[in-house]
């Protein structure tokens, strides 16, 4: 898609979105609509709290809104609305599936998505690889040319809720899902390297500011395990060893939970590149579960469902 085409998508999806706000507002449905603003810095939004329509004039969505509004839900305890792009929408499933928010204090403004952009312009991680263009949960949806459906309607129409519904996408944009470089590593490309060597040289990157735990919808607890002192999980020292404890202990608390929104490779400040160690979770549970994070509110995490007749590997695999 031509770069003028996509200023207009959003042009489009812009203008619907100001309207839809307005309505909610009116009609008393959301105390607060999260969304977003332009930020002061060039190619940069910011999140943006409506709460009145003079607030609406602010409103801004291109192809910079890239940040997930998502963890702001669990600080807003009346209804809200929220803009949400498909990968915002699975986080949104999955803080509704973890009982951390009920479903009808929110009202999900989705958004059809083309992929957002880093502010030099590349394409934004997790939006390389991304196949799911339609948020799997709704209420309403703006698609891409601006037409904006609701969910009775959708579902009405017999579409697919946009699980790795490539169709639907292309049928509104022209093109195909964005298969761009993504630091060699995407699902349909095995793993290059997975070797110790790999890890090492990104965690010596890490100065363990914990941005992408920050960044990241999954991690939500109110004292996380590297902040705890009795007992005190690391060491004061930022070596190695506690980086490694760090970003294992974060890849195995968002098992089976990364919504492969990118947000914490985007935050990083030193271009940390660990997300492949998640995402090869994220396919094993794909392949052996045929379960993908926040495609169902109403589905159990799939490492917090017992089923006696799931296939007995992962850790106890002895082969
Ligand atoms: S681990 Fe990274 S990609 Fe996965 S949900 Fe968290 S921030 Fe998004
Ligand atoms: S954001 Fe980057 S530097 Fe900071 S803790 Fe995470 S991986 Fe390390």
């Amino acid at each position: 898609m031509e770069l003028q085409d996509r200023g207009k998508m959003h042009e489009c999806q812009e203008k619907q979105l100001a309207g839809i706000c307005r309505k909610l507002l009116d009609e008393g449905k959301g105390d607060v609509i999260l969304a977003y603003a332009g930020g002061e810095i060039e190619n940069s939004t910011i999140p943006l709290f409506i709460r009145g329509c003079g607030e609406i004039e602010r409103l801004k969505y291109d192809e910079y809104c890239y940040p997930n509004l998502a963890k702001y839900l669990l600080e807003n305890k009346g209804k809200t609305g929220i803009v949400a792009k498909p990968c915002d929408a699975r986080a949104i499933a999955m803080y509704i599936a973890e009982n951390q928010l009920a479903r009808e204090n929110v009202y999900i403004i989705g958004m059809e998505c083309n992929g957002m952009k880093n502010m030099d312009g590349s394409l934004a991680p997790g939006c390389c690889e991304c196949s799911v263009h339609v948020p799997p949960l709704f209420d309403v949806l703006v698609k891409c040319n601006g037409e904006v459906v609701e969910r009775e309607q959708y579902t009405n129409t017999g579409a697919p809720a946009g699980y790795e519904d490539d169709a639907v996408f292309n049928a509104v944009t022209g093109e195909s899902g964005n298969a761009g470089d993504d630091n060699g590593v995407n699902e349909d490309k095995p793993l290059e390297d997975k070797s110790l060597e790999r890890f090492k040289k990104e965690l010596d990157k890490c100065i363990l500011c914990f941005a992408c735990r920050q960044a990241c919808y999954g991690c939500y607890c109110p004292v996380c395990f590297m902040d705890r002192t009795m007992p005190a999980w690391i060491s004061t020292d930022p070596g190695m060893g506690a980086k490694m404890v760090y970003h294992l202990g974060r890849a195995m608390h968002l098992a089976g939970r990364c919504v492969e929104c990118g947000a914490c490779e985007r935050v990083c400040p030193s271009g940390v590149k660990i997300r492949y160690l998640i995402k090869e979770i994220n396919s094993f549970c794909k392949d052996v579960y045929g379960y993908r994070a926040g495609m169902n509110p109403g589905e159990y995490p799939v490492l917090a469902a017992f089923n006696k007749d799931d296939k007995e590997i992962g850790f106890l695999r002895s082969e």
